[in-house]
């Protein structure tokens, strides 16, 4: 096994109350390169024994935790935000070695990911409540907000730090307590950032992290035994439905970011140079593996030509690597069964007669690859369109008229986030307000940002994170009813 500073200065055990310890099986899960298909290094693989623990240091901490000044909880995560910062480097090269995205847009996403602690200390300090006379005059109403308890916080592989900050940051804002469990193919930016909150001062047992291969074992449990208050997710929308059902039994509060399917629509009148723009990031960030991702692509038929024409020279220019290389624009995709499926959805669309302008072949050697690609003329019903592709191919489709492109856009279970590129102001805002997704960007292919509530409708989730109401999925109302005397 290869060995790399910047991964052995990584803690490999559990995080459970104050210390780091081993699986109480001995087990151990292997992590690796998804450029290389070499393992990086093993780290402690949880089972449920090992969940009891982390819930009973969880559930003792919290009280106290709940009391502690909300300054001071601010002051954590300002101090967790600059060590990221400071250590920006290491975490950027350990995410691309775990997961397989080029070190630009592994720094993007560490000063994404820190932004998120900082937005969050800066909230710390502003809970508050209200205070309103009944209407008869009788009583006196004082509104409490309190923490709502040991939270479990479920993250993906594709934003291994982001996602953990933006868990991480309302619930330490808000007074909780947490279980945290990323996902197998990236311990390493959890365990990290882990380490990095204990640096940074948080007491333990507030913070406890389990790395597991079997996340079902280890979650289960937790959801059915009642000790965890609230379940915040980011996942597919599959294990977010089997999620739903387990918090049903408990009447757990639920925070879930699950898939999308977003539609990304170009009239006539856009400025297509800005349109091409966009759906690069829109598209590519991450290599296409984003639940923010562009995956259905509507032209204007009067333009529809002219812009595959330039997407396409802007996809054929990428360089394709190791994204540890200088260069690389574009990594591995995770792992093998995620490259099979964007195979076999571009087979599909091909097979329907869509045509390929660029890319469409896997290519020959190690590493999950797969190469930037344009479909155009995909017919309406190619698998892709109702399945999240999670890869670096655009599909465009051709639409003549407003109505009928919004009704296509809406026409998905999913309902994250749209894009409509428009010169047109009162388009614009019309359509906009006609999708059915929790966020549009207009004229823009990208909407995330810590200060903005990010989430969706429809089966793309429940609840929202980042902006001013992200603490809010981590506190609970409480009432007293005081009669005037
Ligand atoms: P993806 O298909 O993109 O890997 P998943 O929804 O499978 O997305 O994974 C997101 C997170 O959910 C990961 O941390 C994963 O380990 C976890 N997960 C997967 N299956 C389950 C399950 N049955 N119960 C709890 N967590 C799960």
């Amino acid at each position: 096994m290869p060995t790399h500073p910047v991964i052995d200065s990584v803690p490999k055990q559990l995080r459970i109350g104050e210390g780091w310890e081993a699986a109480a099986s001995g087990r151990t899960l292997a992590v690796d390169n998804p450029a290389t298909g070499t393992v990086l290094c093993e780290v402690a693989d949880a089972g449920p024994e090992d969940a009891a623990r982390a819930l009973a240091a969880a559930r003792e901490a919290q009280q106290g935790w709940a009391r502690t000044a909300p300054r001071a909880r601010g002051e954590i995560l300002r101090r967790a935000h600059e060590i990221i910062l400071e250590r920006a480097e290491d975490l950027a090269l350990l995410m691309t070695l775990e997961m397989g995205k080029p070190l630009a847009e592994a720094r993007g996403e560490v000063a994404y990911a820190a932004e998120f602690f900082r937005w969050f200390s800066e909230e710390a300090v502003r809970i508050d409540g209200g205070f309103a006379t009944s209407p008869d005059g009788r009583n006196r109403h004082l509104v409490l907000r309190q923490p709502v308890g040991p939270c479990l916080l479920i993250t993906p592989w594709n934003f291994p730090l982001a996602m953990g900050t933006r868990k991480i940051g309302p619930a330490v804002a808000a007074g909780c307590t947490m279980i945290l469990k990323p996902a197998p193919q990236t311990p390493l930016s959890t365990l990290a950032l882990t380490a990095i909150l204990a640096e940074a001062g948080l007491p333990p047992g507030v913070l406890n992290t389990l790395t597991t291969s079997d996340a079902a074992a280890v979650v289960e449990p937790l959801l059915r035994g009642g000790g965890i208050r609230k379940l915040s997710f980011t996942g597919s929308t599959q294990v977010g439905r089997i999620l739903l059902t387990q918090c049903a039994d408990t009447v757990v509060r639920t925070s879930l970011e699950l898939g999308g399917n977003a539609p990304f629509i170009v009239f006539d009148d856009a400025d297509l140079d800005a349109a091409v723009d966009g759906l690069m990031v829109a598209k590519m960030r991450n290599m296409g593996e984003a639940c923010t991702a562009a995956n259905r692509v509507y032209v204007h038929a009067g333009v529809a030509e002219d812009f595959a024409a330039r997407l396409t020279a802007r996809m054929a220019a990428l360089t394709v690597g190791d994204g540890t290389a200088p260069g690389t624009d574009v990594g591995p995709l995770i792992d093998a069964a995620g490259r099979d499926k964007v195979e076999r959805l571009v087979r599909d669309a091909v097979g329907r007669g869509a045509k390929v302008l660029t890319g469409g072949e896997v290519p020959e050697g190690p590493g999950t690859f797969y190469p930037p690609t344009v479909l155009a003329q995909v017919p309406r019903d190619a698998e892709l369109t109702g399945t999240e592709i999670f890869g670096p191919v655009a599909a465009l489709f051709t639409f003549e008229d407003e109505d009928d492109v919004v009704r296509i856009a809406n026409d998905t279970e999913w309902g994250l986030v749209s894009y409509v590129f428009t010169r047109d102001l009162d388009r614009a805002l019309r359509v906009g307000e006609r999708l059915e997704t929790g966020m549009v960007g207009l004229n823009t292919g990208l909407v995330s940002n810590p200060a903005a509530p990010f989430g969706g409708v429809k089966q793309s989730g429940l609840g929202r994170e980042g902006g001013r109401v992200g603490i809010d999925e981590f506190l609970e109302y409480k009432y007293l009813a005081i009669p005037y005397s």
